[in-house]
């Protein structure tokens, strides 16, 4: 048995650490919603348990349509997925191969990269133009990639992109643009109306974050009909179970309780930015789920080992953030995803005595 050549060279994604014991931690490393879902996803996934005998609907059709309401899109111009890391890797399976490129922004979320080395596809990174993660868009349209990934909100940054430069950039770039709104629901504007002037852009979002469900893996695409139909004949026939389907529409239909979520975890992030404006701490402006900062000690002023200092510290007191040391545009800096109002105040606490520590020397 051989094993193929590329895949031995081949390294998987790296997720964020799962605690096996979650409750003497605080998770702030991987953009979970720190509340739990809507007590009406509890009824319906009971509910439910009684047809699991039966295969769910393939396309999750009920899903499908009342997205395309949610949106004001027709329901050809939606597709579910297992997580949107589904959608992803349909869009890679897709319109990507040994001769299709794909393209990036670097850094940005890693899962496109491992994709791409999968399906043994050239990747193609575009860099950003300034430390505030600024885009250039006639440099990405130009890039000669069949399929791009822009992340808006931007991860880890959180920086969101405007619709008016997103559609200046869908005009330019000739293959499918893919606009990944995993955090747009936490964001001021969003690139959905797009698709009634572009022919070549998905969005893709995810029940993840805004609907604390990333344990139910709910994700989706909105594009063009014609996109979703190539996405569809790709697409794993059954890959939202039952439970996954009915729990997903529950949380979706409870709007009041999406809103309160959305507002709860909102207030808390301009809460701790304005902290870390106080601190002196550079900042890009959130509009996610979590913040990405720039730890600044009075001695040592910022840099990786600062940083990493301050993951240290936070890991010795049991909060979980996440660094990514890889990148000189993020190795200095620390994502911090947003949780409730009283793990917010320990990690402020532990971050106000590791400042201390560090003016003691
Ligand atoms: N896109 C981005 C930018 C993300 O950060 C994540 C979560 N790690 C995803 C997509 C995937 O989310 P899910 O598969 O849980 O829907």
């Amino acid at each position: 048995m051989q094993t193929s050549k590329r895949l031995l060279r081949h390294s998987a994604y790296l997720p964020g650490e799962q605690p096996k014991i979650q409750d003497s931690v605080i998770k702030l490393n991987t953009n979970e919603n720190p509340y739990p879902p809507s007590p009406t996803v509890t009824d319906a996934l009971l509910s439910e348990i009684p047809r699991l005998n039966l295969y769910p609907s393939p396309p999750s059709v009920a899903l499908r349509e009342e997205i395309a309401q949610l949106h004001g899109l027709e329901s050809d111009q939606v597709i579910i997925g297992n997580g949107s890391d589904d959608i992803l890797n349909l869009c890679v399976r897709t319109y990507s191969d040994d001769e299709l490129k794909i393209g990036m922004l670097d850094p940005s979320y890693s899962l496109y990269e491992v994709l791409a080395g999968v399906q043994g596809s050239d990747l193609i990174r575009i860099g950003f133009t300034d430390d505030q993660f600024s885009i250039d868009p006639e440099k990405i349209a130009t890039c000669e990639a069949n399929l791009f990934f822009l992340t808006s909100p931007h991860a880890p940054s959180g920086r969101l992109y405007s619709r008016d430069q997103l559609s200046q950039l869908a005009r330019k770039f000739p293959g499918l643009l893919v606009i990944d709104e995993a955090y747009a629901d936490f964001a001021s504007e969003n690139a959905v109306s797009l698709l009634k002037e572009s022919d070549n852009v998905l969005i893709t979002r995810t029940f993840s974050k805004s609907y604390s469900l990333a344990g139910l893996r709910v994700g989706y695409g909105l594009g063009p009909a014609s996109v979703i139909s190539q996405l569809d004949k790709v697409r794993e026939v059954y890959n939202l179970d039952r439970l996954a389907q009915a729990g997903a529409l529950a949380a979706l239909r409870d709007r009041k309780y999406f809103q309160e979520c959305l507002e709860k975890v909102m207030e808390q992030r301009n809460m701790v930015a304005s902290q870390f404006d106080d601190f002196g701490w550079r900042q890009i402006a959130s509009s996610a789920n979590f913040i990405f900062v720039q730890p600044k000690s009075s001695g040592e002023g910022t840099g990786p080992e600062v940083a990493l200092s301050l993951f240290r510290h936070l890991s010795e007191h049991n909060i979980l953030v996440r660094y990514f040391p890889k990148h000189p545009q993020t190795s200095s800096f620390l994502r911090i995803s947003i949780g409730k109002p009283s793990e917010m105040s320990i990690l402020m606490k532990s971050i106000k005595l590791w400042r201390q520590k560090k003016q003691q020397g």
